[in-house]
C-alpha cells in the first residue's frame, strides 16, 4: 500500500474487519478475522486486526466471545439473547438462534434461574458433508 496516506489506509482496515464481521454472522477470531480481512486489504497484518478488534470491542461494535478457555471471539454486538454451535472437527463457531423456555424447569424446586449458558458441540454441515470449506 505505498503512496496510500496513512488515515485512508487505516479507514480501510478498518472498515474491511468491520465488514468481514458484519458479513460473517458468526464469532470470529483474530485469525479468522485476519485471513477474511486479507481478502480486502492484502498487505493487513496481524497487530492491526487485534488493535481495529480492540477498538471496536471498546466503541460497544464488538461483543468478546468466551468459550472453553479458547482465545476470544468477536461477534457483532446487538444480536439478542441466542447460543453458539461449535463444531469440533474445523472448530468454527456458529450463532443459535433461539432458546429454551424450560430452562427455569432445570433449577431445582425454589431455585430462580436469572441467566444462562448453552453451549452446543458437535459437527457441522460442512464438515458432515466432507466438502471442503
Ligand atoms: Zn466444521
Ligand atoms: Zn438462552
Amino acid at each position: 500500500m505505498k503512496g496510500v496516506p496513512v488515515q485512508r489506509r487505516h479507514t480501510r482496515q478498518r472498515a474491511a474487519i468491520r465488514a468481514v464481521l458484519e458479513a460473517a454472522h458468526r464469532p470470529l477470531s483474530i485469525g479468522e478475522v485476519l485471513e477474511l480481512a486479507q481478502r480486502a486489504v492484502p498487505g493487513l497484518g496481524i497487530a492491526t486486526v487485534y488493535r481495529t478488534v480492540g477498538a471496536l470491542v471498546e466503541e460497544g461494535f464488538l461483543t468478546g466471545v468466551e468459550i472453553g478457555g479458547e482465545p476470544a471471539r468477536y461477534e457483532v454486538s446487538g444480536r439478542g439473547h441466542h447460543h453458539h454451535f461449535r463444531c469440533r472437527r474445523c472448530l468454527r463457531v456458529f450463532e443459535v438462534d433461539g432458546c429454551l423456555p424450560e430452562v427455569q424447569r432445570l433449577a431445582p424446586s425454589g431455585f430462580l434461574v436469572e441467566d444462562h449458558e448453552i453451549l452446543l458441540f458437535g459437527v457441522c454441515p460442512d464438515c458432515n458433508s466432507g466438502k471442503k470449506r
